[in-house]
């Protein structure tokens, strides 16, 4: 069995990954709140943990993973688009969830075992408030109930800050309500034009910490083995998620391992709604293939940052164009996920090194010798490939010459080598004509290490 090490935030160490029942292996990981269209650094988290996902999937069996990622459907950001659009709760996080989905799916990222909806459990987060009260760490105030983060002593541990650092990261509200200004919100009183739920503290809705917390206990259990999403969600968001539910929970501990993701960033900045350099996905694949924003993304090391450049994508689908140029060449059956591939995945998601094995593979399937070998090593690179949900079309269909005649394909492929072959012996008139055939049937040719490419011009 493949042995996966695993950098877990709260250790601060790499540590070989240990489930707590191999035979259901269980992750969650923060989703988006759904008021407005993904940035491509929204689906930086969607599509790390995708990666992960399927490696899990194929160490402990298809059926023993659970993966639950959320949709944050109430919240501040939705009521405030509810007042600037008039449109109801329903339908924005509709609109939004749907399009995510799209997105994503865009992106290659494969559906969750379960996407819970945070207004689907209000009654599971109202019963964990009880319970948090009742063991003296929340208190109820003026139609609130807050968190008593005094009552719970490992408060900072994950995110690794004193108290003063946390007040002044979260940009605390001093309100007359609060015993300690760091004490957080698990339930707020609804105004009358806001959507609300009975609750015993009155008309109110749910903090979102509350939310993560409700839906890992409801889905998962207690104690999960991954939980994950992006640096900036550490603190407070998941510092308080462990809070609420260490403290619900007798002192379980919640995840055995927390992995963040690094920032996208663009010209040196990260990039985010507030500061309004994003790129938006449903834009970004009008221009670009899926898979080439998915390379891009898996580029770089998860927990490193990554600057999201036109260059980047423009490096992303040439190496794309070489693989699958390899893929057209030597037509073969996915087999095995390589070793190496497997082996850079399982030390702590090195993508990175897992596409440069891509690029081993396709180099000895270019120098195999004999159609078996070849053919062996072609399928290789394809499942390599795939395990990192990339090469997932077939070759015509990438160079979009799949709308031609398997005679037609097969003439140009023809030209081509004729002109390499002319080039070879100097044959420069010869070499000159068939470029000009090829221009003249509308054919972009590109010349690589792995050998020509072509797609329609
Ligand atoms: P949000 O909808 O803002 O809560 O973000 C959804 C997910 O995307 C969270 O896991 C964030 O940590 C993550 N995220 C937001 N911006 C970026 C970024 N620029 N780079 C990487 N991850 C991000
Ligand atoms: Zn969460």
């Amino acid at each position: 069995m493949t042995r996966l090490h695993l950098h877990d935030t709260l250790t601060g160490r790499k540590r070989e990954f240990i489930p707590g029942d191999p035979e259901r292996v269980t992750m969650y990981v923060c989703g988006p709140t759904v008021y407005s269209y993904a940035h491509i650094g929204n689906a930086r988290p969607a599509v790390v943990f995708d990666v992960l996902f399927r490696l899990l999937k194929r160490i402990y069996g298809e059926n023993h993973v659970v993966y639950a990622r959320n949709i944050t459907d109430v919240e501040d950001k939705i009521i405030e688009t509810m007042k600037a659009t008039g449109a109801s709760m329903k339908e924005i996080t509709q609109k939004y969830a749907d399009i995510y989905r799209a997105d994503m799916g865009a992106v290659g990222v494969s559906l969750p075992t379960i996407e819970p909806h945070a207004t689907d459990h209000i009654d599971e987060m109202i019963a964990m408030i009880e319970k948090l009260i009742e063991g003296g760490h929340a208190y109820a105030a003026e139609g609130h109930v807050l968190f008593a983060v005094k009552s719970f002593n490992d408060y900072g541990a994950l995110s690794k800050r004193d108290m003063d650092d946390m007040i002044a990261g979260a940009r605390v509200e001093i309100a007359p309500y609060k015993k300690d200004p760091a004490d957080f919100v698990l339930w707020k009183p609804a105004k009358d034009d806001e959507p609300g739920w009975d609750s015993p503290w009155g008309r109110g809705r749910p903090g979102w910490h509350i939310e993560c917390s409700a839906m890992t206990e409801k889905h998962l259990g207690e104690t999960i083995d991954i939980h994950g999403g992006g640096i900036d969600l550490t603190f407070p968001h998941h510092e308080n998620e462990i809070a609420q539910s260490v403290c619900a929970h007798g002192g379980k501990i919640m995840a055995r391992y927390w992995m963040h993701n690094g920032f996208l960033s663009m010209d040196a900045e990260k990039m985010s709604k507030s500061l309004g350099n994003v790129k938006l996905v449903h834009e970004l694949v009008e221009h670009w293939p899926g898979e080439v924003l998915r390379y891009a993304l898996l580029t770089g090391h998860y927990r490193a940052p990554l600057d999201w450049t036109d260059a980047l994508l423009e490096r992303s689908q040439k190496s794309l164009d070489r693989l699958y140029g390899v893929l057209r060449r030597i037509r073969a059956e996915s087999g095995d996920v390589p070793e190496s591939v497997e082996a850079a995945l399982a030390d702590d998601l090195n993508t990175p090194k897992a596409l440069a094995a891509l690029f081993a593979l396709a180099g000895e399937a270019n120098r195999a010798e004999g159609d078996e070998a070849r053919v062996k090593a072609a399928g290789a690179l394809l499942a390599g490939g795939q395990a990192l949900g990339l090469l997932e079309e077939s070759p015509d269909a990438w160079f979009g010459i799949d709308s031609l005649s398997e005679t037609e394909r097969a003439e140009i492929d023809q030209l081509i080598l004729d002109r390499a072959e002319a080039r070879k012996t100097k044959d420069f008139a010869r070499a000159d004509a068939l470029r000009d055939e090829l221009v003249a049937r509308n054919i972009k040719v590109e010349d690589g290490p792995e050998g020509s490419t072509w797609r329609l011009g």
